[in-house]
């Protein structure tokens, strides 16, 4: 039998490149099968290796909430790389983003620009240590903030765990300081915060977890969480690398009214380039190399050409951008939740503004355990029918729906029509 371009490059890539991908979550290893090489992107979609066109809710897990090849980022980003693509010494174009993102977060008087989330996300860390002068990290089982040593900690689940390793070669030592406590569990944030507190540097979290599907903060927990990170004197860091200008231009902390001391902002501020960035309140940016003892650096970080598709972005993405991606996306949720009753199939398919999920289940997890229980094999026959029918979701169920301005009725209408034939498909 003829194998595909997709799976004759697939067989290539395994012999230079460990398991033929450069994030593992691109291997189909939950779902099974083998990836589509994608050549091409233009707005919704997406067309493969084979020439196969796909309706794409990846849309490359979030860095375009308006869709590939969005006409004014690829001027902005062609215009920069003619001028030069680095340099290795400031621009004005840099400075020019900065100004966009402090206008923007609330939280934000000054930012540090860096390449990739975990850089960014690692980098707070290490600012909120210095910062505090105190060394432990709490955060959530289940919240997702890149791969660096200290934040590649098992989900615990129960009581609060101390320092087990998520990934051989990381020692205990690297995170022996992150305590890791269930998601909307106010008990065991206390129960933290009083055993730990007097040593925590940060409470760190995604805001509105994205990386275990989705599962909103409860009423309050956010609020809660600002007040426990005040009374031990830990700084709240908010990662909005998902949630940042996608659940609005000011991102959760905007959306949900509680204001971290530390942001970590990634994905849609570089327009499909690397880009990342930290930021907060002068008095604890300050701390950071060269006023400050926080050493931080990159070669690449604030890039010419990634700032300066950020900034086009970032401009396109105004408050009337966002609400029509929430139209779009509940229009989108609508048609799922209506094809899935259709097929009699048990699913919650849900939503949080721009942010959306589909779990296999008959009820609403609140956290990592309970998004575990969703019926995961399930996920992956949905996953493969829909890709046959030309709808391409992420492939594990702890992801979210990325939506994008570029989906309109039409294709929310062929999604809806994929799904009601796929749910019957795997029942
Ligand atoms: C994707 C992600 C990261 C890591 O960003 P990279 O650019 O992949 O390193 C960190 N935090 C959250 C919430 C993310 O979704």
């Amino acid at each position: 039998m003829d194998i595909s371009t997709s799976e004759a490059l697939f067989a290539r890539a395994a012999r230079v490149i460990p398991g033929g991908v450069n994030s593992p979550v691109r291997a189909f290893g939950s779902v099974g099968g083998t990836p589509r090489f994608l050549s091409q992107g233009e707005g919704a979609t997406v067309v493969d290796a084979d020439g196969n066109r796909y309706i794409d809710l990846v849309q490359s897990w979030g860095p375009l909430p308006l869709g590939h090849v969005r006409a004014e980022v690829v001027a902005a980003a062609r215009d920069a790389v003619g001028r030069g693509a680095t340099f290795g010494a400031p621009t004005a174009g840099e400075v020019e983003l900065a100004e966009a993102i402090r206008d923007a977060v609330p939280s934000i008087e000054q930012v540090r620009l860096v390449s990739s989330g975990t850089e960014a996300a690692m980098s707070a860390i290490r600012l909120a240590r210095g910062a505090t002068g105190r060394s432990r990290i709490l955060k959530f089982a289940g919240h997702y903030h890149g791969h660096s040593d200290a934040l590649l900690v098992d989900a615990g689940s129960g009581v609060a765990t101390l320092g087990i390793p998520g990934s051989l070669g990381v020692t205990t030592g690297a995170v022996a300081d992150t305590v890791t406590v269930p998601w909307n569990d106010r008990d065991a944030v206390s129960a933290a915060v009083s055993r730990h507190g007097d040593e925590l540097a940060a409470i760190l979290c995604e805001p509105v977890a994205a990386n275990m599907n989705l599962v909103p903060p409860s009423d309050g927990f956010l609020a809660f969480l600002r007040d426990a990170a005040d009374r031990s004197g830990a700084l709240l860091i908010f990662d909005e690398v998902i949630t940042g200008f996608r659940l609005g231009r000011a991102g959760a902390q905007g959306r949900e009214g509680v204001t971290p001391d530390l942001t970590v902002l990634g994905k849609a501020i570089g327009g499909g380039f690397p880009l990342a960035a930290f930021g907060g309140r002068e008095e604890h940016m300050r701390h950071l190399a060269p006023l400050g003892g926080v050493y931080q650096a990159g070669t690449l970080s604030g890039n010419p050409v990634a700032v300066a598709a950020g900034r086009a972005q970032l401009e396109l993405l105004t408050d009337a951008v966002f609400a029509d991606l929430e139209r779009i996306t509940t229009a989108l949720v609508d048609g799922l939740r209506t094809a899935f009753a259709d097929a009699g199939v048990e699913a919650r398919v849900r939503q949080h503004g721009t942010l959306a999920g589909i779990l296999f289940t008959g009820d609403d997890p609140v956290d990592l355990e309970g998004v575990q229980r969703a019926d995961h094999d399930r996920y992956a026959r949905f996953f493969h029918a829909m890709l046959d029918r030309g709808v391409a979701l992420a492939p594990s169920g702890y992801e979210v729906l990325f939506t994008s301005t570029a989906l309109d009725d039409e294709t929310v209408a062929t999604v809806t029509g994929a799904a009601r034939a796929a749910a019957a498909a795997v029942g």
